[in-house]
């Protein structure tokens, strides 16, 4: 089988071929061939034939689809149409190969026509630093509007390339301004978390498939590109085009932010003595008491441990000449979150905090203890008492410890007591009895229905349709 230029004579030969030799290129998942059931294998066209396009497409093409990888780089497609992948990256060649033997996967410079012979788009072109730090969409923008140009029948368009939160609508409204009515396209956010080095274990084996959309079709669509990967247990996370793109820059952000702590670490270890690699399989314990997905976000640190001992840490690297900045950042963004929550119910009462009644639940740093200590509740109710507000508080068990640091605010023994009458209503812990309320019985006994939710246990759409104006910390909806 010779690799022609021109992929829609490929493919027509790659069809023949199938169908006049009987055989079936069965498809190959972890080391074991075998024939997929049930799969409805759609063609596809990447656009970007770099790291992450052709550990796509060549992925993809494992998985039984067929694919067309396209790139405006000449030189690199003539490179793969020869089969050789222009960069190392372990197993790819071998993919690339056995999919390039078995039909399913073919190279072209000629992007317009793989935009019209597919019905599934995926760019993957790069979006690297600009000015300012702001990702350079050059690349992008120009891909969009060649597939402008060249839709010829329904297409879901699929963005895998890194872009900032927004991007994605701008995409949709770029290609609805270069498209006639008539033109029907949908715009998926499907960003790409693979690893240099272990690309293709990432992309197989490893990473969540993100997929955020405004439209069912589209999604489900490439929920069946991705069937076989979800079928073997990989997770498939579903939702809107902005969180998507957040979770990509989030999880980035962390990656760059635990390596940099850990490179501090090493510095500290330097001038103490301590020894990094024990030191960091001693902390890969906390990964399991405190895993990523068992954080919420909250008012703020609190209790008799985290907050002083961060300070002492960043005390004891001072003393060494090492400067912890990582932790000291931490620090920072810690107190910020105080006046934040803060800043949150000032907002909903027009900043006219002055004798309005504020019920604040929740006093103890986190929900089953009564400890106070270090707790954001003191800081948010000094705060509210100099600012002349009246505060009545209400804890299931906290009280007693929190009078002794604040006897200025009225305690309440129940918690219809503490919510009655109130101009706002401002949740600092998540207490079970809490989270369980009735909120219509809450919107009668309020005088105002304004609330700040810093713990995300008040379902925002209930608080929506009683007519309570809100914020919470970043749960838009459910
Ligand atoms: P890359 O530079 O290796 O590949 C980009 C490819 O796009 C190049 O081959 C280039 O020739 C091609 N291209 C540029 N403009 C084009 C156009 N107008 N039409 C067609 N092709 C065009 O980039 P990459 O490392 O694969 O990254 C792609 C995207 O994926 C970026 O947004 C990146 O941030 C993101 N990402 C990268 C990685 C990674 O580890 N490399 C991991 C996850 C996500």
């Amino acid at each position: 089988m010779i690799l022609i230029f021109n992929h829609r004579i490929f493919l027509a030969a790659v069809f023949i071929s199938f169908f006049s030799s009987g055989s079936y290129c069965g498809v190959i998942s972890g080391d074991v061939l075998h024939s997929q059931q049930n799969i409805e294998y759609k063609q596809v066209t990447v656009i970007g034939s770099g790291y992450v396009g052709l550990v796509t497409g060549a992925g993809l093409a494992e998985l039984g689809h067929t694919v067309i990888c396209a790139d405006i780089n000449k030189e690199k497609i003539e490179q793969l149409q020869q089969g050789n992948v222009p960069f190392f990256e372990p197993g790819l060649q071998e993919i690339i190969t056995r999919n390039i033997n078995c039909k399913r996967l073919l190279f072209t410079f000629n992007i317009a026509s793989a935009i019209q012979d597919s019905n599934i788009i995926i760019i993957a072109v790069g979006t690297p630093m600009g000015t300012h730090g702001k990702a350079d969409l050059s690349a992008l923008k120009a891909v969009v509007k060649v597939i402008g140009e060249n839709v010829n029948g329904y297409k879901v368009i699929c963005t895998k390339s890194t872009v900032p939160i927004g991007t994605n609508k701008l995409v949709q409204s770029l290609l609805e301004e270069c498209t006639s009515d008539q033109v029907k396209f949908d715009v998926v956010s499907n960003p790409e978390f693979l690893r240099e080095g272990s690309a293709l274990e990432d992309f197989m084996k490893k990473n969540p498939i993100v997929i955020g959309s405004n439209s069912k079709q589209a999604l489900s669509i490439i929920k069946d590109l991705y069937r076989p990967l979800c079928e073997k247990g990989i997770l498939l996370i579903t939702t809107d085009f902005t969180t998507a793109e957040t979770i990509k820059y989030a999880w980035n952000a962390f990656s760059a932010t635990r390596i940099a702590y850990i490179n501090e670490l090493a510095q500290l270890c330097n001038a103490v003595g301590a020894n990094i690699f024990t030191v960091i399989t001693g902390m890969s314990f906390s990964d399991q008491l405190l895993p990523t997905h068992a954080i919420k976000p909250g008012p703020g640190i609190g209790g008799s441990c985290l907050p002083k001992d961060t300070r002492a840490l960043i005390a004891i690297g001072e003393s060494v000449g090492v400067d912890l900045s990582i932790v000291k950042a931490v620090v920072q963004a810690d107190l910020k979150q105080r006046q934040k929550i803060t800043e949150y119910l000032y907002n909903l009462l027009d900043n006219a905090v002055q004798g309005k009644t504020v019920a604040v639940l929740g006093l103890s740093f986190k929900a089953n203890t009564d400890d106070v200590r270090y707790s954001p509740a003191i800081f948010i109710m000094n705060k509210l008492l100099r600012d002349g507000a009246y505060v009545k508080a209400y804890d299931p068990q906290a009280m007693k410890n929190m009078e002794n640091i604040i006897p200025d605010v009225q305690y309440c023994k129940t918690l219809e007591q503490a919510i009655k009458g109130t101009d706002a209503i401002l949740i600092l812990t998540d207490w079970d009895e809490f989270k369980n309320i009735n909120l219509a019985w809450v919107s009668n006994l309020v005088n105002k229905r304004i609330v700040v939710d810093a713990r995300n246990i008040w379902n925002p759409k209930t608080l929506m349709d009683l007519g309570f104006q809100f914020t919470n910390l970043g749960r838009k909806s459910g």
